[in-house]
This record gives structure tokens, C-alpha cells and sequence, in this order.
């Protein structure tokens, strides 16, 4: 049996299209605020309508997550069953205790992370909504002064800007960093998915005393590149003259979107040959 090569983009994208379209409806909502004759009332329904929309992502997003990281694990461990010549693979597929925990951490971890996409999201519209609606009642205030009847063009343009600029953040990483909701969303499951599988194979090699791994190939060319085919230890103790898969910076190998796999290998040296 090939070793399987699960290809997630259909049920990332599935995710992804989800974040998309509670992006659109929340604008939607937006877009129905009178700007220029907006009320606390009016203001407050569209917030409800919106903590609705961001409620039903976030039950969307938990299924997923509690359906594709199990499956992203089971993915690794029988990778690794086939790689090491397991007979029936497919039907050997079990979790260990260790893959057990993997798959809780993960799905914890990648549930946390989505979460807070929509608690910012919510709390930027949210920010949004009561300014908007301040600065629209006093332009209402002030309106009479210049002999003018309606809020000018400007202002309105300016606070329907700030409405749809609190939506089109998703989240601010670590560096300062703006994503849109969806573009976070992509990169999250992808780096979670592809660490649950590559984990999930080496817990599975080790409990099977296969203590090396091998890096999967397809002519990268970003800081992958070099480690393309190499030999790594799975676990520091291993003897061999080969770097040890726990100590390779992030940066050079398994960054997030990083497509790479290791494949584990009982013997080394029948690899070099
Ligand atoms: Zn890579």
C-alpha cells in the first residue's frame, strides 16, 4: 500500500467559506444602520443580529474542528503504519494513549484560536457600532448650525468606512500582523491540520520503536528546500550522527503552511543506500 497523501483543502475550504459568509451577512447587517438617522435601538438590534451570526460560526467551526483533527491524526498514525510495513493498515489504525491526548490538545487548541477570531471580530464591530452611532446623534445635533438639513456626505462616508474596517480584521498576531477573519482562519487549520498528522505519525513510529523519519519531497523552494529527503531523529536519544526533529527551528521547517510530512523509518542506513 502507498503511503495515503490526504489532501484537506476541500474540507478547509468548506471552513474557510463559512468564515466568508458570516463576514458578508455581519457587513449586510451593517449596511442596514440609517447613518444618518440612526438610533441606540436601531444600533442595538444590529448588534444582537451580529452576536446571532458570529454564534452560529463559532457552533460551525467546534463541529469542525471535533471532526477534521481526529481525522488529520488518524491520517499520521496510518501513514506511519504503512511506511513501517504494518500489515492491514487501514484496519490496525488505532490511537495510542499518546495520539489520545494529541488529538485533545489539538482540538483545544485550534478551538481556542478560532474563538478568538469571532471575540475580535465582536469586539471590533461592537467598538465600531457605539462610536458610529455617538458621532451620527451629535452630527444630528449639530446639523442646524450651518443651515444645513441632513449629515454631510463626508461624515456619513467616514462612519460606514469604520463600520466595514471593524469587520475586515480578524485578528492582530504576535507581530502585529493584520489578517482578515478567512486568511486567519485558512492559515490556522492548515498549520493545525498538517501538525496533528505529522505528529500523530511520529507518536505512532516511536511506540513502534522507529526512531528515525525521513522528509517528504516536492521541490520546495522556501527554507524547506534544504531539508528535502534528509534523515532526522524522532527522538533525541536515538543513536546517529542525524539532527533531531524536536530541535529544527520553526522557521526553516513545518512554518505554518508548511506542506511537509516525515515519514518514519526503522533503520537509517538502509535509507542512505
Ligand atoms: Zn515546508
Amino acid at each position: 500500500m502507498a503511503i495515503p497523501q490526504p489532501n484537506y483543502d476541500y474540507d478547509i475550504d468548506r471552513l474557510v467559506r463559512a468564515y466568508k459568509d458570516a463576514v458578508q451577512a455581519i457587513y449586510h447587517e451593517l449596511d442596514r444602520i440609517d447613518l444618518a438617522n440612526i438610533s441606540r435601538a436601531n444600533s442595538a438590534a444590529a448588534l444582537i443580529e451580529v452576536t446571532k451570526i458570529l454564534a452560529s460560526l463559532n457552533e460551525e467551526s467546534a463541529a469542525w474542528v471535533a471532526e477534521n483533527i481526529p481525522k488529520a491524526v488518524r491520517d499520521g498514525v496510518l501513514a506511519a503504519l504503512v511506511s513501517l510495513d504494518v500489515k492491514d493498515a487501514e484496519n490496525v489504525v488505532k490511537f495510542n494513549r499518546i495520539n489520545k491526548e494529541l488529538v485533545e490538545a489539538v482540538v483545544a487548541d485550534t478551538q481556542a484560536d478560532l474563538l478568538a477570531v469571532t471575540k475580535n471580530v465582536e469586539r471590533r464591530v461592537r467598538t465600531a457600532v457605539r462610536q458610529v452611532t455617538a458621532e451620527s446623534m451629535r452630527a444630528n445635533l449639530t446639523k442646524g448650525i450651518n443651515g444645513r438639513k441632513t449629515i454631510n456626505a463626508d461624515i456619513l462616508t467616514g462612519l460606514k468606512k469604520k463600520l466595514g474596517d471593524s469587520v475586515n480584521t480578524g485578528i492582530v498576531d504576535a507581530a502585529g500582523r493584520r489578517w482578515k477573519p478567512e486568511t486567519y482562519v485558512d492559515m490556522v487549520v492548515r498549520t493545525k491540520t498538517a501538525e496533528a498528522r505529522r505528529e500523530s505519525a511520529i507518536n505512532e513510529a516511536i511506540s513502534r520503536r522507529a526512531y528515525y523519519g525521513v522528509i517528504s519531497r516536492h521541490g520546495a523552494t522556501d527554507a524547506c528546500a534544504k531539508w528535502e529527503g534528509k534523515i532526522v531523529k524522532l527522538v533525541r536519544e536515538a543513536p546517529g550522527d542525524y539532527p533531531f526533529i524536536g530541535e529544527i527551528s520553526r522557521r526553516e521547517l513545518f512554518h505554518p503552511h508548511c506542506k511537509h510530512l516525515v515519514t518514519p523509518l526503522r533503520d537509517p542506513k538502509l535509507m542512505a543506500e
